[in-house]
């Protein structure tokens, strides 16, 4: 027999699983499903990530106006919602450190930007060598952004709570059912689960992360994009260090074009501390080791070179961070040194244990540019969501709204109680936020 929804949502990460929780508040009477290939929700990215509950700062709020208001937004209900559920939060904040006289009007763009995003004089602050140094005496910079408003948490604990509250709405967790196949068939799409189970559904949701890109290529929508992938790992710093600084410590990245940052000084929300993470190209969305980039080097490379991201690897500058990453990789001081440069009395040799590595997937256009924003793709009864990036588990509740307000607004899914109470949110009221 053949198991009929009305919705379907491919992936229970962090974001599809948010998804769900507002559609499972606000379509009561509809069958909702989300597929995942794991056994565990927030198994990939939303579950290996740097933990931070990011202010928006670092966002031009021209350029990245909705995922600047997704964080902002974001932080506060994490916060009310792990005060509800009892879940670890830690507003500990964020030093974003300059090393140069460069990187000091970095910070003065950042300040502004903070400010323009929603943050307050009391939220970020800019201090100068001497005021840094008084708070914070181990951290060597030139000046440095105090970013009292931002927090710690951990993403895979709020996914697993959130998945709990909309099962408890009705939503099905397909577990251990990765998609093989999608088909239309009389105006549906019919899912294959493992190459064998099949179910069917009026409407698809595409919030596969790492591989959200080829389940549009083969539903035939996004075929002018294509991603890579790059593996952040992390060290763990032993217990002599956990006190060296009071919060977390973030350098300005030394190459802003590309989508990620340099490696931090890591305070978890278990007062534990990490180096990391880098960002290390690999081939694939899942690619933590040898075995698994060595089985798909080959058809990623063909699918790259017959791409835009062919313009990308062939660039000058992509290649000279990719053998700096490489190398962050390959040796454990070349990574742990590029943290030293701000906090000097790191020692790598005591430094042993790998962290959990977690994979980005950067969309890259057809001109071979990497794409700075989320990718939003409405198609024929179907939604896809790519290139979603940081801070994307900060933003995620928001922008979950976000997305079911739009299907909603274009006649996809007619929630039936756009007013409802979800959890401690009114649905209503975070739309008006991100709205204004
Ligand atoms: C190293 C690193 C550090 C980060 N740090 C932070 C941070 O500190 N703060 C922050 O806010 N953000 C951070 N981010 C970003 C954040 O983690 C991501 O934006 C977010 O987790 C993306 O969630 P997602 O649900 O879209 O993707 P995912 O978590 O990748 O979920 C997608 C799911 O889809 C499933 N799936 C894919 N294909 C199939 C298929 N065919 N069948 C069935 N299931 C499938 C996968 O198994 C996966 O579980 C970081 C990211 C990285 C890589």
């Amino acid at each position: 027999m053949t198991d009929n929804f009305d919705i379907v949502i491919i992936g229970g990460g962090i974001l599809g699983t948010s998804i769900s929780y507002f559609l499972s508040f606000l379509n009561k009477s509809k069958k909702i499903a989300i597929i995942e290939q794991e056994s565990t929700v927030a198994f990939h990215t939303s579950g290996r990530n740097t933990g931070k509950v990011h202010a928006p700062y670092l966002y031009n709020p021209e350029k990245k106006k909705l995922f600047a208001k997704a964080a902002f937004h974001g932080y506060e209900m994490w916060k009310e919602y792990s005060k509800l559920k009892k879940l670890p939060f830690r507003k500990d904040g964020v030093i974003e450190v300059a090393l140069n006289k460069k990187d000091v009007k970095t910070l003065e763009k950042y300040l502004k930007w903070g400010k323009q995003n929603g943050l307050e004089d009391k939220d970020i602050k800019l201090l100068d060598k001497e005021e840094i140094k008084k708070i914070e005496p181990e951290i060597k910079c030139e000046s440095a952004l105090y970013v009292y408003k931002d927090g710690s948490a951990d993403y895979s604990v709020f996914t697993n709570s959130i998945m709990k509250d909309s099962k408890n709405n009705g939503t099905e967790f397909l577990l251990d059912s990765k998609v093989t196949e999608i088909k239309k068939e009389n105006g549906q799409w019919e899912i294959t689960l493992n190459q064998k189970k099949k179910i069917v559904t009026k409407f698809l949701i595409n919030a596969a992360g790492g591989e959200a890109i080829n389940i549009a290529h083969n539903m035939n929508v996004a075929k002018n994009f294509t991603d890579v992938h790059f593996r952040g790992e992390y060290w763990i710093v032993p217990k002599e260090y956990h006190n060296l600084t009071k919060a977390s410590v973030y350098s300005v990245p030394e190459f802003p074009d590309y989508p990620f940052l340099d490696p931090h000084w890591i305070i978890r929300v278990d007062g534990s501390c990490e180096i990391g993470p880098n960002a290390v190209p690999v081939f694939s969305p899942y690619g933590y080791d040898n075995a698994e980039n060595i089985k798909e080097f080959i058809p990623k490379i063909i699918e790259m070179l017959g791409s835009g991201a062919r313009k990308a690897i062939f660039d000058k500058q992509f290649q000279e961070l990719a053998i700096n990453e490489i190398q962050s990789s390959m040796s454990k001081s070349v990574m742990i040194n590029r943290v030293k440069r701000f906090l000097p009395k790191i020692d790598s040799d005591k430094i042993t244990e790998k962290g959990t590595a977690g994979i980005r997937s950067s969309v890259i256009d057809e001109n071979g540019k990497f794409v700075p924003d989320v990718i939003l793709i409405d198609d024929e009864k179907s939604f896809h969501i790519l290139n979603y990036n940081s801070p994307g588990a900060t933003g995620a509740l928001p922008f979950a709204t976000h997305i079911v307000n739009h299907l909603n607004k274009n006649g996809f899914i007619g929630n039936e109680l756009v007013d409802a109470q979800c959890g401690p949110w009114k649905f209503s009221e975070i739309i008006e936020k991100l709205e204004k």
